[in-house]
C-alpha cells in the first residue's frame, strides 16, 4: 500500500506596519499579473509541468512583472496548478440550452494571494513571520489564539508552504501542514456503518448517531429561507447567507464529532471501517430508490463520509467499501433479501424468519459481513470536501 499524508492549514490574522502593508500590496499585483500571464502561456502552449513552463516564463516574469527569482517560481506554480485543475475539472453544461459550457483560462485579480514557500517566507520567533516582497523582506506580526498556536508549533507536523492574502483591509496568511499517515493497522475485523440523512450514522455494533439537531436547524432554515427569498430585499439575502452560513457550520460540527467517534471506536477495537462504495452505486444499480438518490447527491452525506475516511487514514484505520446492493433489504439474520422486509424507511421485519430491527443497523450489519466477505474496491468519488 502507498503511504499518504494529510494536510492541514492554520490560518492566521497578520498585523503590519504601514509600509510593509504597501509593500506587500504592491507584491500581491505584480505576483498574480505575472501569474496570469504563465497561465495564459500554460493555457495556449498547453504545458502544465512546472519545469517545462518555467523555461517559458521565468525571464519574462523577472523581467517584465519585477518578481524575485523565489517569488517567480511561485507565481508559475500557482499558474501551473490552476491550469491543471481547469484542465481536469468535469465539463460543465449550460442548464438551459444543455451546451458544453468552454473552459477557460484561469486569470488572477491583482489582490488574489500570494503563493510563499520555505524559500520565500519563514516563521520566527515570538510569533513572528518574514515574508518576501518586491522591496525585500518584510516582518509581520501572526495574532494566534491558543489552539492556533499549538496547531502551529505542533512538531509532529512538517510546516509548508502559505498563502497571503488580503480582505477588507486585513491580511492573512494560511499555513499549510502535512504529516504521513501511519500505516494502517491490520484489521481483526470490520465496522459496518450506515450513512443516513436523519440517523445520521448507525454502526454495526448498535449505536446510533443522530442528526435531529441538524434535522431541526435545517428545517428551521428552509422555512426561514422560503419566508426570506419572498423579500427579496439586500437585506433579506444578507440575512439569508449568514443562516446557511451558520446552518453549514453546525452540521460540519457534528460531522467532525461523530467521525472522531467512529474512528475512535474502530481504533480501540483494532478494526477497519466498513462504508458503502459509492461509485459502485452508481454504476451498478440502474434503479435507486428515491431514498437513495436524495442521500447521495447530499451534500451533507458526502461531507460525513469524506470525514470519516480522512480521520480514520490520519489514525491509521483502514476503510474499505463494499458493493451496496441489498444492504438494505437483506436479513441480517437468515439472509433473505426483498424489497418487503423494509416495512417502512425506520423499519426491518424479515418476512422469512420475523427477524426485527432498526433499519440502519440492519444495514450496518450487512455492510460488516460484506468487508469481510468481498474484495474491497477502492472508491474514486471520495474527495475531501472540507
Ligand atoms: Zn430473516
Amino acid at each position: 500500500m502507498s503511504e499518504t499524508v494529510s494536510t492541514r492549514t492554520v490560518c492566521c490574522k497578520l498585523a503590519l506596519d504601514s509600509a510593509s502593508n504597501a509593500a506587500l500590496r504592491a507584491t500581491a499585483v505584480a505576483f498574480n499579473r505575472a501569474a496570469t500571464y504563465c497561465a495564459s502561456v500554460a493555457w495556449t502552449q498547453n504545458v502544465t509541468n512546472k519545469n517545462k513552463l518555467h523555461h517559458l516564463v521565468y525571464l519574462e516574469s523577472r523581467i517584465t512583472y519585477g518578481l524575485g527569482s523565489q517569488l517567480a517560481c511561485c507565481a508559475r506554480d500557482k499558474a501551473a496548478e490552476a491550469v491543471r485543475a481547469v484542465r481536469a475539472a468535469p465539463e460543465r453544461r449550460d442548464k438551459q440550452t444543455g451546451e458544453s459550457i468552454p473552459r477557460t483560462c484561469p486569470t488572477f485579480r491583482d489582490d488574489s494571494s500570494i503563493r510563499y514557500d520555505m524559500r520565500t517566507y519563514r516563521l520566527m520567533r515570538l510569533d513572528q513571520v518574514s515574508l518576501y516582497t518586491l522591496g525585500g523582506r518584510v516582518v509581520g506580526q501572526m495574532d494566534l489564539g491558543t489552539f492556533q498556536r499549538n496547531t502551529l508549533y505542533d512538531r509532529s507536523w512538517k510546516i509548508g508552504g502559505a498563502e497571503l492574502f488580503c480582505r477588507d483591509g486585513v491580511w492573512y496568511l494560511h499555513i499549510t501542514q502535512t504529516k504521513a499517515d501511519p500505516a494502517p493497522d491490520e484489521p481483526t475485523g470490520f465496522l459496518g456503518v450506515d450513512l443516513g440523512i436523519v440517523t445520521l450514522a448507525a454502526d454495526s455494533d448498535g449505536e446510533t448517531y443522530t442528526g435531529a439537531d441538524v434535522e431541526r436547524l435545517r428545517r428551521w432554515y428552509r422555512a426561514r429561507r422560503a419566508a426570506l427569498q419572498r423579500v427579496r430585499t439586500k437585506s433579506a439575502k444578507r440575512h439569508l447567507k449568514r443562516l446557511k452560513a451558520r446552518q453549514q457550520r453546525f452540521q460540519k460540527d457534528t460531522d467532525h464529532r461523530i467521525s472522531k467517534r467512529l474512528v475512535e471506536t474502530a481504533k480501540r477495537t483494532a478494526r477497519g471501517i466498513a462504508l458503502e462504495d459509492l461509485a459502485g452505486i452508481r454504476e451498478r444499480v440502474k434503479v435507486q430508490s428515491a431514498d437513495q438518490r436524495a442521500r447521495h447527491s447530499n451534500w451533507a452525506f458526502l461531507h460525513l463520509r469524506s470525514c470519516i475516511a480522512y480521520k480514520a487514514q490520519r489514525a491509521g484505520v483502514r476503510v474499505v467499501f463494499v458493493d451496496p446492493r441489498y444492504t438494505s433489504q437483506r436479513c441480517s439474520v437468515c439472509g433473505h433479501t426483498e424489497r418487503a422486509n423494509r416495512r417502512s424507511q425506520a423499519q426491518f421485519c424479515c418476512v422469512v424468519c420475523r427477524h426485527t430491527a432498526p433499519a440502519d443497523y440492519n444495514a450496518a450489519i450487512n455492510i460488516q459481513r460484506a468487508a469481510v466477505t468481498q474484495p474491497m474496491v477502492p472508491d474514486p468519488t471520495l474527495q475531501r470536501l472540507g
